[in-house]
């Protein structure tokens, strides 16, 4: 999507601070980081959400899974734990319309979140 910042951003048409990328998903720290770590998970295709996903998605989906997986490693917080989070809609606190997988941690994190 032309319009699409993390379209932008996960193609470095927009540069972002990577972590960690391969062919699918671009991992590049959230620009207002509400943790120690914080880094988003992004493909690089354009999914809108959640509610978007089919099983189509599922070599997608497991990228993202596996670039949570290294990004944790790389920074170290796979043993001490950290969170992954995805918001859906607005309700549940999605602000930016392209699917995208939270990385936080660096911190304890509370429950239930907000
Ligand atoms: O789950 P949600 O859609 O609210 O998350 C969007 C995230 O994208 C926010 O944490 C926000 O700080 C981040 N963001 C960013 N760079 C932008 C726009 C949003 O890192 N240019």
């Amino acid at each position: 999507m032309s319009d699409c910042i993390f379209c932008k951003l996960a193609n470095h048409e927009i540069e972002p601070d990577v972590v960690y990328e391969n062919d699918l998903v671009c991992a590049f720290r959230d620009a207002a980081p509400v943790a120690p770590v914080h880094v988003l998970c992004v493909p690089k295709a354009h999914v809108s959400g959640v509610n978007d996903l089919d099983p189509a998605n599922a070599d997608l989906l497991t990228a993202l899974f596996e670039a949570a997986q290294t990004v944790v490693k790389k920074l170290d917080i796979a043993e001490e734990g950290y969170r992954l989070v995805i918001n859906s809609g607005d309700r549940g606190g999605q602000s930016v319309g392209h699917l995208h997988l939270h990385v936080l941690g660096g911190r304890d994190m509370t429950w239930p979140p907000g």
